[in-house]
C-alpha cells in the first residue's frame, strides 16, 4: 500500500535544497513569486486523485460532489476578483489557454497578429516554434526603436493589411501599459476578435493599478502563478459574453455562445482532466488576492518596480522604454559592453536569478542576448520595500562590475545569504 512506501529522500532531499535555494536568494525571474504556505497545501493534497473530465455539475466521471464546489468557488472567486462574468479555470497553464482559446475561434491557415517575440511577445503568440505559429498564420507589430513603446498607429496598419481573425496583446518582456480602448476600436475595423494575455500584470490588474483589459477585449487569458502569486496554471475570462461570431449551433439548432465554444476548447479540445488539486489552490490564491492586504502587495510591487527602475538609471543602464508602468524592466546591457548571457551566469554565482531576454532590434542570438528582464513581484512577497531594491541594484551592479572577480563575487554572495535571513520565506 502507498502508506508503507519507503519515503523518498533522493526526491524530497533536493526538494530541500530547492527551498534553500530559494531562500537564501534574490528571485528577480519577473515570471515568479512565491506562494503562501496554503496555495502550496492545496496544490498538494488528495485531490490529485480525482478524475473529473466536465465542468461543475456536468461531470463525465462520479463522485465529483466535493470537487464541483471546490471549482465552482475558483470561478465565483476569480469572476468577483476581475469583474468577469465568466470564467474556465482547468487550463493546465498559460500555454493551453491560449491553446483553447485558438481552437475556439480559428481554423489551421487563419491568420493572427500578435506582439513580436523578439520585442518582448510570447512564443504563444505566433512563434514559428509553437503551435499558434505552425498552425495559424502568425503576424507581427512591435515596438518603435526610438522609445521601445508599441505606436498603436503601426499596430492599425499592420491590422488593416493582414487583416487577422484573432488580435492579441499581451506580452512577456513590456514594462508599459495597454492601450485597450484602441486596440479594441482596430479590431472592430476588421472585425476581428481581441485577446489580452495578462499573464504578467494580472494582479495588478485584479487590483485596479493598471488599465482594465476585461472592459474593451473579448477574451482575456492570464497564467496564475506570476503577480496573480497563486500555484502554476492559467485561466481563461470575459466580462461580457457574447454569440459567437462564426455562426456555430448545438445539435438543437440554438446559436453557441463564445462561453461554450471556448469550455469546448478547453475540454475536450486541448485538454483531459482537470488538475483539481491545482484548480483548489487557484481557489485559495484568488481568495487571497480578494483581500485588502492584496491591494497593499500590489501597490508595493509597483512602488518597487518604480524604485528599482530609478536605481538602475541612477547607475548608467539603459531601460527600454525609459521606464516601468507594472512589475517589470527589461534592461539592455550593452551600454555597459555585457550581454545577457554573461550577466545571468555571473549573477547567479551571487545568488541572484535573472534571465537574459533579447531586447528589441536585438543584434545578437537568443541564447546569448543583450539583454536581461527583471521584476519586483517575488521579492515583495518576502516584505522587500524601495530602498531594498536599491540594496539589490547596488549588489547586481557590484557583480555585473566585477564579473571576472570570483573573489568579490563571492563576498557579494556571503552578504546577500546573510541579508536574506532578514526575510523569512516559509519559517
Ligand atoms: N503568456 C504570457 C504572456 C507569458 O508570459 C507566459 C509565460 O511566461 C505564458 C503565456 C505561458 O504560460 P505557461 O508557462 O504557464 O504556459
Amino acid at each position: 500500500a502507498t502508506t508503507t512506501t519507503a519515503r523518498d529522500t533522493q526526491v524530497f532531499d533536493l526538494i530541500a535544497k530547492e527551498q534553500h535555494r530559494q531562500e537564501s536568494g534574490i528571485e528577480l525571474i519577473a515570471s515568479e513569486n512565491f506562494v503562501s504556505r496554503q496555495v502550496m497545501e492545496a496544490a498538494g493534497s488528495v485531490l490529485t486523485n480525482k478524475y473529473a473530465e466536465g465542468l461543475p455539475g456536468k461531470r463525465y466521471y462520479g463522485g465529483c460532489e466535493v470537487v464541483d464546489q471546490i471549482e465552482q468557488l475558483a470561478i465565483d472567486r476569480i469572476k468577483e476578483l476581475f469583474g468577469a462574468s465568466w470564467a474556465n479555470v482547468q487550463p493546465h497553464s498559460g500555454a493551453q489557454a491560449n491553446t483553447a482559446v485558438f481552437l475556439a475561434c480559428l481554423q489551421p491557415g487563419d491568420t493572427i497578429l500578435g506582439f513580436d517575440l523578439s520585442h518582448g511577445g510570447h512564443l504563444t503568440h505566433g512563434s514559428p516554434v509553437n503551435i499558434s505559429g505552425k498552425y495559424f498564420r502568425p503576424t507581427f507589430y512591435g515596438v518603435e526603436k526610438e522609445t521601445g513603446v508599441i505606436n498603436y498607429d503601426i499596430v492599425e496598419e499592420t491590422a488593416l493589411r493582414e487583416r487577422p481573425k484573432v488580435l492579441i496583446c499581451g506580452a512577456s518582456a513590456y514594462s508599459r501599459d495597454w492601450d485597450y480602448v484602441r486596440l479594441r476600436a482596430i479590431a472592430d475595423q476588421i472585425g476581428a476578435l481581441l485577446l489580452a494575455d495578462i499573464s504578467h500584470p494580472a494582479g495588478l490588474i485584479a487590483k485596479g493599478l493598471l488599465n482594465d483589459p476585461l472592459e474593451h477585449c473579448h477574451i482575456v487569458t492570464t497564467t496564475t502563478h506570476k503577480t496573480l502569486r497563486g500555484p502554476r496554471g492559467g485561466l481563461i475570462m470575459m466580462r461580457n459574453d457574447f454569440e459567437n461570431p462564426f455562426g456555430i449551433k448545438t445539435p438543437k439548432g440554438d446559436i453557441r455562445l463564445m462561453s461554450s465554444l471556448l469550455d469546448s476548447g478547453v475540454f475536450p479540445g486541448t485538454q483531459g482532466g482537470p488538475l483539481e488539486h491545482v484548480i483548489a489552490a487557484k481557489a485559495v490564491a484568488f481568495g487571497e488576492a480578494l483581500s485588502e492586504d492584496f491591494y497593499d502587495y500590489a501597490v508595493q510591487v509597483k512602488a518597487n518596480a518604480q524604485a528599482m527602475a530609478k536605481a538602475f538609471v541612477d547607475k548608467g543602464y539603459q531601460i527600454i522604454s525609459g521606464g516601468t508602468d507594472n512589475h517589470l524592466m527589461l534592461i539592455d546591457l550593452r551600454s555597459k559592453g555585457l550581454t545577457g548571457k554573461l550577466a545571468e551566469n555571473t549573477l547567479i554565482k551571487a545568488d541572484i536569478t535573472i534571465n537574459k531576454n533579447m531586447v528589441p532590434f536585438d543584434d545578437k542570438s537568443p541564447m546569448v542576448t543583450s539583454g536581461m528582464r527583471v521584476g519586483t513581484a517575488a521579492m515583495t512577497s518576502r516584505g522587500m520595500k524601495e530602498s531594498d531594491m536599491e540594496q539589490i541594484v547596488g549588489y547586481i551592479d557590484d557583480v555585473l562590475m566585477n564579473h571576472d572577480n570570483d573573489a568579490k563575487i563571492q563576498t557579494v554572495r556571503e552578504e546577500i545569504n546573510s541579508w536574506m535571513k532578514a526575510f523569512p520565506l516559509y519559517a
